[in-house]
């Protein structure tokens, strides 16, 4: 069996990688532009079993043929991170819709199992917590390009919805919420590792807004093994389903708990969010993921806690710095 990846050097994509190489005997091929995916999240394989192709989702003849090739794809490829969003607006709504676009149209030809990464970003700034996957959408002006990464993960839904619904493709949506872990890197505005780098290097913890609000996040181990086993459970095609961990954290006491967890002798600051991006900057208060849709179809849902995901990603930042 061989298996395409989009996205495969990212930090989700290396880790479905690993979960792959362990639980299947399929070959894997990766399609990436190693935009914000690094060669080093595959430093630690040696293996034949896994090909690396430097280029883009966007290139449809590429897409066609590497699809074509595969026996299932896993679709992550993105441009991903509010500040990615904000800064480069045109090359993410792009990569987000043509790229998925490519993808489901070659997928179609052979009916070949795909899963398309969406997010809890589609949900907007809907209040009404927690979130379940028929749940309404709420979304502030096009005119704030915050919003443009919810919109195209929302239309990448509706295609790949269109194309179960009209040409039979076996297609699963998954909704991560705050996904981390080792090897997500802080650079684009990630909340976990960007804490842990400064505890460790004894800087304020930054925190944008007051820190009430909180979030849910999920061990990327946990993440990897869902995705795999949405899409290999009939059941779940056509789909859309949350993946992530209920419980949500402030992130006052993330912050606190990173601190104590470090021993580090930071202290916190916090940004107004309108320094931080601009004055139009909105940021949801709470997001957490209603699991039961996904409880009831795999019978499990993730169960690394907060604990455990600090310290596999202090762990791997102390063995870095000390390296
Ligand atoms: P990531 O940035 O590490 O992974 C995205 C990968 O896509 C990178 O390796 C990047 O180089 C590659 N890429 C970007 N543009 C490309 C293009 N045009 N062609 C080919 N490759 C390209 O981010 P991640 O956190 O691993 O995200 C993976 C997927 O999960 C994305 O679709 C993202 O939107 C989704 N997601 C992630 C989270 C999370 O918490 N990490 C939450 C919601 C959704």
């Amino acid at each position: 069996m061989s298996v395409l990846i989009t996205g495969g050097a990212g930090f989700i994509g290396s880790h479905l990688v690993d979960h792959l190489l362990a639980e299947t005997d399929s070959q894997i091929v990766i399609l990436d532009t190693f935009s914000t995916g690094r060669a080093s999240n595959l430093a630690h394989l040696s293996t034949d079993r896994l090909e690396t192709i430097n280029g883009d989702v966007r290139d449809g003849s590429l897409v066609t043929d590497l699809v074509g090739d595969a026996d299932a794809v896993y679709h992550l490829a993105a441009a991903v991170g509010v500040e990615n969003i904000i800064d480069n607006p045109l090359n993410s709504m792009q990569t987000n819709l043509q790229g998925t676009e490519n993808v489901l149209e070659a997928a179609a030809t052979d009916t070949t199992p795909t899963f398309i990464a969406s997010s809890s970003e589609v949900y907007g700034k809907s209040e009404d917590v927690p979130f379940a996957e028929r749940d309404d959408r709420v979304y502030g002006p096009t005119a704030s390009p915050r919003w443009g990464y919810a919109t195209t993960k929302a239309a990448d839904e509706f295609l790949a919805l269109g194309f179960h619904a009209e040409r039979n493709l076996p297609v699963v949506i998954g909704r991560y919420f705050n996904i981390v872990g080792p090897r997500q890197t802080g650079q684009y505005g990630m909340v976990i590792p960007t804490f842990v780098e400064q505890a460790l290097a004894g800087e304020d913890l930054t925190i944008y807004g007051d820190g009430t609000q909180t979030r849910s996040f999920t061990h990327v181990e946990d993440a990897v093994s869902i995705t795999h086993d949405l899409l290999t459970t009939t059941e779940a095609h056509g789909e859309v389903f949350n993946i992530g961990a209920p419980g949500p954290t402030s992130i006052n006491d993330l912050a606190k708990r990173v601190i104590e967890l470090t021993g580090s002798e930071s202290g916190i600051t916090h940004i107004p969010f309108a320094e931080a991006y601009d004055e139009d900057f909105e940021e949801p208060d709470e997001r957490e993921p209603d699991v039961s849709k996904l409880r009831d179809t795999l019978g499990r849902v993730p169960t690394a806690d907060l604990d455990r995901i600090l310290q596999d990603v202090i762990e791997e930042r102390t063995s870095e710095v000390s390296a």
